[in-house]
């Protein structure tokens, strides 16, 4: 080894044993080297006993697929480049052609938008159910279904579901149900994070989740999971998820992991500025409904009240009818510490208007306009200040 770039990239040198950290070490790779040929031959991929290949995992990425499974109570964990791609991942993970998703009719958008895109091209139709009442959701049960996503709460408009009941229609279906058409239960767990509440000790197989919210906390770095505590679920998970070729990068995860440790005390920060700015801006003039899970006559606060022990930093408001929407939205503009701008839990506030009637396929009992407000890390008292500069403007 006499050349200079042979050395340099055969480098004998191994730094000692014994190094330790606060943080993680960020292991980045593409390729994985094998100590020899019949290490390459027999290594296996599928389970965290080795390392096979930068796209199946990394000390990185396995030490946050741990962190996350153990976070929500689950105990297998695979990551995603974003948090919808966790959610198509499941989609396409257990629906085949012919098959039927439900999804509550305030889902994610994105998520929708994928069942009417993708989904519909491949003979996978679906239809929606509403998640205030598990009636409904036994009433659009078919042979056919095989996937049932639940959101905890909506993501515009907040209705917490009785989870524990849309579970439980699910088990009655599956009753009697060959295993291979058992129809599965998919959470979005974004808003919960792990923290409002357990969602595998409410029966849910599959929790999927946008670490992109709180787990990052920053605002800076896109990424998703997908846990579960069955293995065979995982395991198809997997199977997907490497024909997919869904990387992570080892920096991004870094980032994750680096927000995970503050990530309770974000939530609860963020939970008490969000519920302090909602119960004032009930009593504001010209704001008709305040929509939050924490709030009593907020739709599903009773299902919040018996699961859920925290809330996360989203209230949606809607205005008197009489605001038209290039009103709402001059409002909107008129704040200066809340910000227009998607994703949210990062450590600034933000707002945006919804035409609620658009994005759902059930009657919507308001006439007025909406605004969809993510709290940030700021004190609250400078956030009400703002709030209500901006609301005396909108009455001028
Ligand atoms: C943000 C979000 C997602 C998607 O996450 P991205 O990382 O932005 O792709 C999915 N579900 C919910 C409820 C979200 O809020």
């Amino acid at each position: 080894m006499s050349d200079l770039s042979t050395r340099l990239i055969h480098h004998p040198y191994r730094p000692p044993e014994g190094f330790d950290a606060v943080a993680p070490g960020v292991h980045k790779a593409s390729t994985v080297l094998f100590k020899d040929v019949q290490a390459l031959r027999t290594q296996e991929w599928a389970d965290k006993s080795g390392y096979t290949y930068g796209l199946h995992g990394t000390p990185t990425t396995f030490t946050l697929e741990e962190r996350i499974a153990t976070i929500e109570g689950g105990q297998y964990c695979v990551l995603a480049p974003s948090g919808l791609s966790a959610l198509t991942l499941v989609d396409m993970s257990f629906l085949r052609q012919g098959d039927e998703v439900l999804l509550p009719d305030n889902a994610y958008g994105p998520g929708k938008a994928f069942a009417a895109g993708e989904l519909a091209h491949w003979g996978i139709t679906h239809r929606y159910y509403d998640p205030l009442d598990p009636a409904d959701l036994v009433s659009r049960l078919s042979p056919a279904t095989r996937l049932v996503w639940i959101e905890a709460p909506g993501s515009i408009t907040l209705e917490f579901p009785d989870i524990p009941a849309l579970v439980a229609a699910v088990r009655q279906a599956n009753d009697g149900r060959a295993p291979e058409r058992r129809i599965l239960t998919a959470l979005d767990n974004t808003w919960g994070a792990g923290i409002a509440f357990r969602p595998f000790d409410l029966g849910v197989d599959i929790s999927m989740q946008a670490l992109t919210k709180y787990p990052s906390g920053g605002a800076d770095v896109l990424m998703g999971s997908v846990v579960t505590r069955d293995h065979a679920l995982h395991h198809q998970l997997l199977m997907c998820h490497m024909r997919l070729g869904l990387g992570v990068s080892g920096n991004d995860t870094e980032l994750v992991l680096r927000g995970l440790a503050s990530m309770p005390l974000r939530y609860q920060t963020q939970d008490a500025t969000t519920r302090a700015l909602a119960t004032w801006m009930q009593d504001q003039p010209g704001v008709v409904r305040v929509l939050h899970p924490a709030l009593a006559g907020s739709p599903g606060h009773e299902a919040w009240a018996r699961e859920a022990t925290a809330a996360a930093c989203l209230f949606s408001a809607v205005f008197d009818e009489r605001f038209s929407q290039s009103q709402i939205d001059a409002f909107c503009d008129r704040l200066r510490l809340f910000r227009p701008g998607w994703s949210w839990a990062g450590p600034i506030s933000l707002c945006a208007p919804y035409n609620v009637p658009a994005i759902r396929t059930r009657p919507w009992a308001h006439k007025g306009g909406l605004v969809r407000f993510a709290i940030g890390l700021e004190s609250a008292d400078d956030l009400r200040a703002d709030l209500a500069q901006a609301l005396v403007a909108l009455h001028t």
